[in-house]
């Protein structure tokens, strides 16, 4: 395995769109031997706002199945509460950490906006994350935007800690990740086409056939300008913009197009020729459970392994 190490963790909030896909999944795939990487199911963060067991339970496992179906065979995969180092790190840094400087945090201020009372852990969610990454010593860490003030606090608790209890954690760099596409909605162009709306009609589900496909790219919003010049990238045309770079992002040329029909004709079969061999693979996974646990269990293993030199020494050094 190369030396550089990178770590990205998926939460397990709804069904993977092809938001994922085209923008995380696939990239993780393609820097496989780049780096010895590790991605995880973060079912422990998705107990941080209200949720159903046995929908969690069966969430991590499509995850799961979809992970390894999208060819990340060659990386450790994991499911966090499966590698209990983490909670563990995560209580040390919260004994690291300020209310000062959790109560700043963004996503906890959106959250919890309008709601007067939340789960402690979405509170505490800042420390789990900085445990997620700080007990994988990566010198760098690539995040998008919305992650990019929980990493910054992640690198200050690092070097807290190193400076009142000794030199146990690596200070991670922050990078800006590999570009996948940006994918949005096709209902509203302006939104992210995010997993925890996968029901919304804007939203394709990695799992869905080529007919409810068909349907949503079909119902998709373009713009009232039918002209001639009419499918063509432009910041007043979000949707047609939006087709045009899932188009790209599945690998189709737009050479010819000129109708917003034979945009959507075009973006339909290149999405369904996208998902086909995905979805093969899933169904042949879903049909053996057992190869697919005993993939993660190994991952798990090696994560546990990886991962108990720095929280015993993070321990030692605390005067644990
Ligand atoms: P979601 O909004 O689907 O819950 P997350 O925020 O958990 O997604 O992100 C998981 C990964 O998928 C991240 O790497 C993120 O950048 C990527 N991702 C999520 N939605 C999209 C999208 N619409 N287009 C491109 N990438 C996306």
């Amino acid at each position: 395995h190369p030396d550089r190490r990178t770590l990205s963790l998926l939460t397990p909030s709804g069904h993977l769109t092809l938001g994922n896909l085209l923008g995380a999944l696939r990239p993780m795939a393609a820097g496989q031997h780049e780096a010895d990487c590790f991605y995880g199911i973060a079912d422990l963060h998705a107990l941080t706002t209200p949720h159903d067991p046995a929908r969690l339970r069966d969430t991590v496992r499509e995850t799961a199945t979809l992970l390894l179906a999208a060819g990340l065979d060659e990386s450790t995969l994991f499911v966090q509460s499966r590698v209990p180092t983490h909670a563990q790190l995560a209580y040390l840094l919260e004994c690291t950490a300020h209310t000062g400087e959790l109560n700043r945090m963004i996503q906890f201020k959106e959250k919890g906006r309008g709601v007067d009372s939340t789960r402690v852990s979405l509170y505490t969610y800042p420390a789990l994350m900085a445990a997620d990454i700080l007990l994988y010593r990566p010198q760098q860490v690539p995040v998008g935007a919305d992650q990019r003030q929980h990493v910054e606090l992640t690198r200050d608790l690092a070097i807290r800690f190193n400076s009142a209890y000794g030199p146990v954690f690596t200070v991670p760099e922050v990078t800006v990740p590999p570009v996948g596409a940006r994918v949005m909605r096709l209902d509203e162009p302006t939104r992210k086409m995010g997993k925890s709306d996968a029901s919304a009609a804007g939203v394709i589900a990695l799992l869905d056939s080529p007919d409810v496909v068909r349907r949503k790219v079909a119902r998709a919003v373009t713009d009232s300008d039918a002209g001639a010049d009419a499918v063509r990238r432009s910041p007043d045309k979000p949707g047609v913009t939006n087709l045009l770079e899932i188009l790209a992002a599945c690998g189709a040329s737009a050479d010819g197009l000129t109708t917003y029909g034979a945009l959507k004709r075009a973006v339909t079969d290149a999405v369904v020729a996208e998902l086909e061999p995905l979805q093969k693979r899933y169904v042949e996974l879903a049909a053996d459970p057992a190869h697919v646990d005993a993939v993660f269990r190994a991952g798990a293993e090696r994560c546990r392994q990886v991962t108990a030199p720095v929280l015993a020494a993070a321990e030692a050094a605390i005067g644990l």
